[in-house]
């Protein structure tokens, strides 16, 4: 997979992957969901909690790089690497006037012109 300059690679070649599986099948277990929504497109809430965690799962218990990830979740490495820095969320740079934001219950605040932008709940 590495060898082929990270681009092209056939997921049979990726040790991780039965094990990324099973983590799969563990976090959609214990959310209550199928293994086929967290690689599904839905973007239903709960589905998006749960896969995120289970990337993070398999980030953490395995050696898998985000790419390998990725293609057992059907998604690019920059999905997966999105839900490991914790979901999408603003930039915390002010829209406005380009200050720092702070962070407040569900939202940023920018203390300089008063912006309020809202933080995806769950983060
Ligand atoms: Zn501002």
């Amino acid at each position: 997979m590495r060898g082929l300059g990270g681009f092209e690679y056939d997921t049979s070649d990726t040790p991780a992957l039965p094990v990324i599986k099973q983590i799969i099948l563990r976090e959609a277990r214990a959310h209550g969901l199928r293994a086929f929504d967290l690689t599904s497109k839905s973007r239903k809430q709960e589905i998006v909690r749960a896969r995120r965690i289970a990337m993070r799962s398999c980030k953490r218990e395995t050696t898998a790089t985000l790419a390998e990830i990725g293609t057992a979740f059907n998604r690019g490495h920059s999905v997966v690497s999105i839900a490991l820095a914790g979901g999408w969320q603003p930039k915390q740079t002010c829209p406005k006037c380009l200050g720092r934001m702070e962070k407040i219950e569900g939202a940023y605040h920018c203390n300089r012109c008063g912006v309020t932008v809202a933080r995806k709940t769950g983060d």
